[in-house]
């Protein structure tokens, strides 16, 4: 898949601002962008160094469109590795749009989704997964999903992912040799080599696969729930929350009417509060499908905050969620402290193990208790060896690797015979190539790039 053709697009958001930039990428980018524009000092920008800006005029038809900076890049040394032009010009919509115009009347297509980024992949310009990074980086909305797409984008895994597959491939040939010399009996490739380096690729593909479940929750913010009776303080805990961070709230109503879902940025991680229902016992069938609810809620978030309070102690709501999910992680928070005694206070320590005081009202605790929420996610991987997969179509790629890998690792346990290996390793290959663009179908590239926005 090779383009000859020259591409246009606006590289900046739509609508009005102070400035636009409209970039041109193709191998005839540098000569259509010189019938347009004319330079202040009267130069041919096509004789200019790579890497310059000239301030000049975009002239359509003899009329002046806007005075513009134009930055020339010369492939390779391009985000595309083709030749780039990128116009400065003033954020007014109507002079964007005259100048994407002109410049598609003067021999430039309007780039599809992504496309500078599927011709900065095919030129070999980053890997495909650093490309999908790419469109991470620009979704990224906190500091933990900004730091794991600039990882990515930066290589991240797919070196690593790039030199397993190396030396696999190594090892796939020296299998395939021995084909050639069925007849002999001989062994081309060590076994013990072979048999350590499987499983040195498995241990990687797993820690990879291990880190997609932090991964994603990083990505999408960090589910947690808060369970407690009515009026024991779930919304001034939450309203504590938003006010100590003030952080932009997005009111994302629950699918039902007794869940809401509060997302709060507190150190650069996202946290997605679920506010539900509490689960005391009831025969009314409403009320039982909100349980039902709180449960299911529960069950998917990350953590749980039992919220009760210190006057009217309820800890049976507790007790059943400590019994109904004994692997889940509950913090036992008593509210209202403000209300109790020293004697009230060191009566419930005793009661409740790990319990945190709070008053949400006063704002007592609150700045402890978001210590905890992060350090339970910087606990949780975040500040280990930071590679940490976000992506789906890699976590499935790597769950497909990882398994033809046993594959061929049992295969050989078993003894089995080299050709029978061979075709299990090919299968591993390409998996492992999937990830970092060494083997790619149209399809593929196509549903990856599809998704990113015009003019990246
Ligand atoms: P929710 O039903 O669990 O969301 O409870 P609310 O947040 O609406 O609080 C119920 C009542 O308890 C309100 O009148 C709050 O002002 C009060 N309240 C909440 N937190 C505290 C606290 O820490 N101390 C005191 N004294 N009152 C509180």
């Amino acid at each position: 898949m090779v383009y000859s053709d020259t591409i246009v697009a606006m590289a900046t958001a739509p609508g009005k601002g102070a400035i636009a930039v409209i970039r041109i990428s193709g191998t005839d980018a540098i000569d259509i962008a010189h019938k347009c524009f004319q330079p202040k000092k009267s130069k041919d920008i096509r004789k200019q160094k790579s890497h310059t800006i000239h301030l000049g005029h975009i002239i359509s038809e003899g009329r002046v469109l806007d005075e513009v900076l134009v930055s020339i890049f010369k492939g390779p040394n391009s985000y595309t590795g083709e030749n780039v032009v990128e116009i400065s010009c003033h954020g007014s919509p109507y002079i964007q749009q005259q100048i994407l115009q002109l410049f598609m009347s003067s021999g430039c297509r309007m780039a599809a989704p992504g496309e500078f980024t599927l011709r900065a992949f095919l030129n070999g310009k980053m890997d495909l997964s650093q490309a999908e990074a790419v469109a991470d980086l620009i979704a990224s909305d906190s500091k933990a999903s900004h730091e794991v797409a600039i990882q990515q984008m930066r290589g991240g895994f797919s070196h690593e992912i790039q030199k397993l597959r190396e030396e696999l491939l190594n090892f796939a040939s020296l299998i395939e040799l021995e084909l050639d010399f069925s007849q002999e009996d001989v062994e081309f490739a060590d076994r013990t080599q072979f048999s350590e380096l499987l499983t040195r690729i498995s241990d990687v593909l797993k820690r990879l696969i291990d880190s997609f479940a932090l991964g994603n929750v990083i990505k999408n913010g960090i589910p947690i729930a808060i369970v407690g009776k009515p009026n024991v303080g779930k919304s001034t805990l939450l309203n504590a929350l938003l006010n100590e961070e003030r952080a932009i709230v997005s009111n994302i109503p629950g699918t039902t009417r007794d869940t809401v879902e509060d997302q709060i940025t507190i150190e650069g991680i996202n946290f997605r509060f679920i506010d539900t229902a509490g689960i005391r016992e009831t025969r009314d069938e409403v009320e039982q499908i909100g349980i039902e609810r709180t449960f299911d809620k529960i069950e998917k978030a990350k953590l749980v905050l039992f919220l009760f309070d210190g006057i009217e102690i309820d800890l049976s709501e507790l007790k059943k969620i400590n019994e109904k999910f004994p692997e889940k992680e509950v913090l036992p928070i008593c509210n209202k402290v403000d209300l109790l005694t020293k004697d009230q206070k060191f009566e419930l320590q005793n009661r409740v193990t790990d319990l945190i005081f709070l008053s949400a009202k006063e704002k007592v605790g609150v700045a402890e208790l978001e210590q905890k929420l992060t350090s339970l996610v910087v606990s949780g991987g975040l500040d280990g060896d930071g590679t940490i997969v976000t992506n789906s179509r890699h976590y499935q790629a790597l769950v497909r690797a990882l398994e033809e890998i046993q594959k061929v690792k049992e295969g050989m346990d078993l003894g089995i015979s080299s050709d029978l290996m061979a075709i299990d390793i090919r299968q591993a290959l390409f998996h492992l190539g999937e990830i970092t663009g060494s083997v790619t179908t149209d399809d593929l590239l196509g549903n990856i790039f599809s998704n990113f926005c015009i003019g990246k």
